[in-house]
């Protein structure tokens, strides 16, 4: 399928026709040092679309010029393109910025691009081997991609854990050796030297990783300006309610190391603790510590029933296993089917939220949307990994007018753009609508944007983007998904030797 800006180059190339797009005059040029270009047409045109920018604040009827994959005029004031894509009564965003994400195949990135993702980073659990991951998605991605160098992950290739993805064995239950200790720093630290987007810590999944070897590796982030990515400790690990504790951990990390932390998803880290661990992240910050969180719209989590979160549940009362459902044949288990698939392995739904958690954690100021999804499957996984973003634009901007969509989209634009620029310069040019900034954008209809998948069917894309552009090429156009797309490109922090 020919994808729009290739289509666009070869109109350029040959018979170039031009649209005017508005009435009046010249071209608008307050622009960069790219303005000398401005008398040729731009590749593309999204013409009278409601531009949206949380960084400056602008919400209007403006003409959107993009050549060679960057944004180069925002203006009222005609444009002339190869290319013109009216974008009357719809949205035009930034694209959004998912800073957690696990899936491994890139065809579940294109429900991200339904949903309006246009960069996605594996940073909470992170990977071992940073180039090799780097290196499989090449040429291959239709949205932009970045990693974090993962604790966890590393631990088990030290370790020698036999868990898919998270720790099942001693990456989880044994302290490390001081040899152990040392080669997982090591790695940690080559991780970063080859760019990795910053350090994940899976800390509820590797409870026996003592205060001291975390701590060395929140030092060693520290020395790459890298940021901490973590799921905290919590009770669903350590067997007891008091969650703050697991949240304490991490201020008292950051505030030894100085390295910022980023706690993944309050909603269920903090469940009916996730106000009073919101209160105490906006405390920390007030006193210099720099932590942020993230949450995603969904009463149920979702992860893999041999992990550790597990090992506590072994003589629950019937009706906790009532809580959860197999993934796989979409059955609520007893503590029998508990036992059973605990020795088989794979992925568990955790019904064990309320709307009131998700709702104080989308509409806290410190919250960012992240989806927590992994790869799509027919009638297995999560909806959250199609359906995260519209959801919040759908039901709680529109419907509930819970937050603005300025807010909304603030949320997932801006504010992840911002938690990596430290490390990360090329996130500068995401999350905004401006002249000089990557053409990474979405162009929907704000009326009708909602989720469609449900735990029941995951792999429903979501509806309402009319256009999804990465890096200047659609992939979505006209409310269709263009397969075969690859745009994206990778997100790295400088490789350094
Ligand atoms: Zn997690």
């Amino acid at each position: 399928m020919p994808d729009g800006a290739n289509e666009s180059r070869k109109r350029a190339t040959g018979h170039t026709f031009r649209a005017l797009v508005a009435a009046g005059g010249a071209l608008a040029l307050a622009l960069s040092p790219l303005s000398v270009h401005a008398q040729q047409p731009f590749d593309l045109v999204i013409a009278n679309g409601r531009v949206m920018d949380p960084e400056s604040g602008l919400d209007a009827i403006r003409n959107v010029g993009i050549r060679a994959g960057v944004i180069e005029a925002v203006t009222a004031s005609l444009l002339d393109g190869v290319e013109v894509v009216d974008a009357g009564g719809l949205v035009v965003a930034p694209g959004f910025i998912n800073l957690h994400w696990h899936g491994t195949d890139p065809h579940s990135n294109y429900y991200e691009a339904m949903d309006g993702v246009t960069s996605t980073f594996e940073l909470e659990i992170g990977v071992a081997d940073v180039d090799k991951w780097y290196d499989e998605r090449a040429g291959r991605m239709p949205i932009n991609y970045g990693a974090a160098i993962g604790h966890a992950p590393t631990r088990m290739a030290v370790m020698k854990d036999p868990g898919e993805f998270l720790p099942a064995g001693d990456a989880a239950r044994k302290p490390a050796t001081d040899a152990e200790l040392a080669e997982i720093e090591l790695r940690v630290e080559r991780g970063l030297k080859r760019g990795a987007v910053g350090v994940g810590f899976g800390l509820a999944y590797t409870p026996a990783a003592s205060t001291w070897e975390i701590t060395q590796m929140f030092r060693t982030a520290a020395r790459y300006d890298a940021a901490a990515f973590v799921h905290l400790r919590g009770a669903s690990s350590a067997g007891s309610t008091d969650r703050e504790q697991g949240l304490m951990e991490v201020i008292a990390l950051s505030a030894v190391t100085g390295t910022p932390v980023h706690v993944a998803h309050i909603n269920s880290s903090g469940q009916t603790n996730a106000a009073r661990m919101l209160a105490i992240m906006q405390d920390a910050r007030s006193h210099g510590v720099d932590i942020t969180t993230e949450c995603y719209p969904y009463t149920a989590g979702a992860t893999r029933i041999e992990s550790f979160l597990f090992d506590t549940w072994t003589d629950k009362p019937e009706e906790e296993y009532h809580k959860l459902q197999w993934s796989a044949t979409g059955e609520r288990l007893t503590r029998e089917t508990f036992l059973k698939y605990r020795k088989q392995g794979g992925l568990v739904l955790i019904h064990a939220n309320t709307e009131d958690v998700i709702r104080t954690a989308v509409a806290h100021p410190l919250t960012m949307i992240a989806s927590d999804g992994f790869d799509v499957r027919h009638r297995q996984g999560h909806p959250r990994s199609a359906g995260t973003y519209s959801r919040i634009l759908g039901r709680y901007v529109r419907e509930a007018g819970l937050i603005s969509l300025m807010e909304g989209l603030r949320k997932m634009t801006l504010m992840p753009a911002q938690r990596l620029e430290a490390r990360v310069p090329q996130m500068r040019g995401k999350g905004r609508v401006k002249a000089g900034a990557d053409a990474d954008l979405v162009i929907f209809d704000p009326r009708r944007i909602i989720d469609r998948a449900t735990y029941e069917e995951p792999d429903v894309y979501a509806e309402g983007m009319r256009y999804v552009l990465v890096n200047g090429r659609f992939v979505v156009r006209d409310g269709a998904v263009l397969e075969g797309v690859t745009p994206g490109r990778p997100v790295r922090a400088r490789i350094s030797p």
